[in-house]
């Protein structure tokens, strides 16, 4: 059987990133650059105020302090938005605002709140301190600079990216396509939205919870229904399925007698694996239609969501083209119950907090078990406890990974 490693690495080495298409700059956010977006421009453009103030030359203003205020004469006003038309000459001021260009022969700006205005407010103004060149100048290229990198092929767009992007202009901008992701429920026993389950049925769930997770991800999900555990059925949807970029299915990849997913991926010509060292998931299909990898996740909700959270989600990271495929790792504190390892790799579905400095985890409230579906709710980590014998106790350490995307995880 394989290790969770090896099956990643199994899955991934079958998956390319897929072309990039460009997109107005306001509908990027969540997507993958598809190339590096470089600075065509300097950021700012070009010298201008920090300050509502006084454009002057800085040899002016030397030795001008409030006991010995030094008078210019006030040659006219720069709001920003436009241009100076003259030049600052000796013994010249000029009125200007925040944003504003730096006039032509000034080489600093003194704060209103360090002159005085005589009289009517015009004609000449007087410097109580001294201004060193530069002095509140906001310098072309201090931001960004022409040719240097702003965002890296690979890096999802956040609104801090929409900013830098929308300062140098780069809009359109160039994303990876989202995959278009199938997603099929097997099982005679199963009853979609909507529906009301017959005698000895169930509602459904992993459809919904795929179809969500899958645009959490950033794919773009394609509903297929639900295959009854017939052969034909199944094989024509998954016919269908071959049209989408990564095909899901859940149940049927287990050894019951209607476990219909994997006899067809042998039958359609390419299973790689279908058993994974973990709890819980141990089934866990992976192999082709075609050119279209497919992923047959468990039939068991949790097991399901614990499959699609190491498997499903880097499959489709690695179809975006994102640096960041995985989840981040980090240690954390064992809180609250003891863990009892078994001869799999165990994730525990737990909740962080970080009390007193240190990240705590708790395990999700109730049964742990693989159809306990409101073990998932809230969940903000997965814990990954190594097999082996023995117990984890509360206080020790151990590795987690991070499912709230918010979560920090280092410079991008
Ligand atoms: P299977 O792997 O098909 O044997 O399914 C394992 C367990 O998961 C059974 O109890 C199924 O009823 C349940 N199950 C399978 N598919 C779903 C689904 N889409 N939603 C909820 N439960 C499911
Ligand atoms: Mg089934």
């Amino acid at each position: 059987m394989l290790t969770v490693e090896e099956a990643r690495a199994r899955i991934l080495a079958r998956i390319t990133p897929l072309d990039g298409e460009d997109v107005p700059l306001t509908a990027a956010l969540g997507r993958i650059l598809a190339a590096d977006a470089v600075s065509g421009e300097n950021l700012p453009a070009f010298a201008n105020s920090a300050m509502d103030g006084y454009a002057l030359r800085a040899a002016d203003a030397r030795g001008a302090s409030e006991q010995a205020p030094v008078r210019l004469r006030l040659a006219g006003e720069v709001p920003a938005g436009r241009v100076y038309e003259g030049t600052v000459g000796p013994g010249e001021a000029v009125r200007i605002l925040t944003g504003a260009p730096l006039p032509d022969g000034a080489d600093t700006v003194l704060q209103q709140e360090l002159t005085e205005v005589a009289g009517d407010g015009y004609g000449y103004v007087s410097l109580l301190a001294e201004a060193p060149a530069g002095n509140n100048v906001r310098h072309p290229g201090e931001d960004v600079r022409v040719g240097q990198l702003l965002v890296p092929k690979g890096a999802e767009v956040g609104p801090a990216e929409v900013a830098l992007l929308a300062a140098l202009g780069v809009h359109p901008v160039r994303v990876t396509r989202r995959p278009r992701v199938a997603i099929l429920s097997t099982g005679d026993e199963l009853a979609p939205l909507g529906e009301t389950p017959g005698p000895g049925q169930i509602r459904e769930s992993n459809g919904p919870y795929l179809v969500a997770a899958v645009t959490r991800a950033g794919g773009e999900p394609w509903p297929l229904g639900i295959a009854r555990d017939r052969a034909d059925e199944l094989r024509a949807k998954l016919e269908r399925a071959r049209e989408a970029d990564l095909v899901l299915t859940s149940g049927g990849v287990s050894v019951g007698d209607y476990d219909l997913v994997k006899q067809m991926l042998n039958e359609q010509g390419g299973i790689e694996f279908w058993r994974v060292r973990m709890r819980p998931g141990k089934p866990v299909a992976f192999g082709a239609l075609g050119t279209t990898p497919i992923l047959g996740l468990p039939g068991n909700p949790v097991s399901a969501a614990v499959t699609f959270e190491l498997f499903g989600r880097p499959a489709i990271r690695t179809l975006l083209g994102a640096s960041q495929v995985e989840r981040p790792l980090v240690e954390v504190v064992l809180e609250g119950t003891d863990i009892t390892r078994v001869d799999r790799r165990l994730f525990g579905r737990a909740w962080l907090d970080s009390g007193a400095g240190t990240l705590g985890a708790r395990t999700t409230t109730g049964d742990q078990g693989s159809h306990i579906i409101s073990s998932l709710r809230g969940a903000t980590a997965l814990l990954v406890i190594a097999e082996g014998e023995g117990v984890v106790r509360a206080g020790e350490r151990v590795p987690a990974l991070l499912l709230n995307d918010a979560m920090p995880w280092g410079q991008p």
